[in-house]
């Protein structure tokens, strides 16, 4: 199957990263939100990126939609972006199961719901995929791909040779698994530095200190987590906790009270740490 044309669904944080990046590499771009803010926001962020590459010709291999019918119509791969909701996700792939071309694939890129849970919304249950970025993907370019129950050998092929054309390391999931591949590894990561500050047993300074002292990394667990925001690690944690039903999965009561009183990290200027 040869991909040309990719159509992203949903222009927010991710939909920005993803066409970022296929753009470098050649391939058309068709993009759709229902906020025309959103697709306003997208277009100068491109337009710009674009420019500060010196690739101002490729600003004409993008086009933005507010018809979803037009955005997929001729797409080779379609990738949804929207924000994290069964119910949206399924209502999408089935909106875009009907305008699509019949051989295109339709993936997703949720952070935490397989594929196999939205594949019952469309007809091409063979042609489905969860290819998950990580963010930001100029410094994190490995994505996992994992399939539906029902893909094919030649889908999976598919998508796979896709994400390396971009650059970017495959992680196989081979069996369906909550946080992929390396989502899962870094829950185990914040759950265990999360007991160790909630516990008492070391500041979360320390743990971060002592993480950047093993991994070489610029930062450790807790700054990182304050980045991402901490209400937004508490819904995963408590995803991962809903899921397994094991109390040693459950996020400390500590993270939940820092989240009601407003400490969510870098967007509200305070959390582990201070970000004024
Ligand atoms: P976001 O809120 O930044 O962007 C979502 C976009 O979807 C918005 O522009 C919104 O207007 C649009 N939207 C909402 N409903 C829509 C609809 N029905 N049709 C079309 N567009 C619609 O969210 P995000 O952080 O980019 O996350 C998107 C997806 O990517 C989620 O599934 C998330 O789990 C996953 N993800 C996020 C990250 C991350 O670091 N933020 C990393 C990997 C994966």
């Amino acid at each position: 199957m040869d991909i040309k044309t990719i159509s992203i669904i949903g222009t927010g944080f991710m939909g920005d990263q993803i066409a970022s990046r296929a753009i470098l590499y050649d391939y058309r771009l068709k993009l759709y939100d229902i906020s025309e803010e959103s697709l306003n926001v997208i277009r100068k962020s491109l337009t710009g990126f674009l420019r500060r590459r010196r690739m101002k010709e490729k600003v004409e291999w993008i086009s933005y939609h507010n018809d979803l019918a037009k955005a997929v119509n001729d797409a080779d791969l379609i990738i949804e972006t929207i924000p994290e909701n069964l119910e949206l996700k399924r209502e999408i792939f089935s909106k875009i199961d009907e305008f699509a071309p019949p051989n295109a694939i339709i993936a997703t890129n949720s952070s935490s719901i397989p594929v196999s849970k939205i594949e019952e919304a469309v007809k091409r249950k063979g042609q489905v995929l969860n290819i998950h970025f990580y963010a930001p993907i100029i410094t994190m370019p490995m994505v996992d791909i994992m399939r539906g129950t029902q893909t094919t050998d030649i889908v999976f092929e598919t998508g796979r040779k896709w994400i390396e054309s971009l650059e970017c390391t495959p992680l196989v999931v081979k069996k369906e698994c909550l946080g992929f591949v390396f989502n899962r590894v870094w829950h185990a990561v914040k759950k265990e530095c999360l007991k160790i500050w909630a516990g008492g047993y070391a500041d979360f300074e320390t743990v971060d200190t002592a993480w950047q002292i093993f991994t070489g990394m610029g930062l450790g667990p807790f700054r990182l987590m304050d980045g991402v925001g901490l209400d937004t690690i508490l819904n995963v944690e408590m995803t991962y906790f809903n899921e397994s039903g094991n109390l040693d999965d459950k996020p400390p009561k500590e993270l939940k009270e820092m989240v009601d009183k407003g400490l969510l990290g870098r967007k509200s200027g305070k959390g582990f740490y201070s970000w004024e």
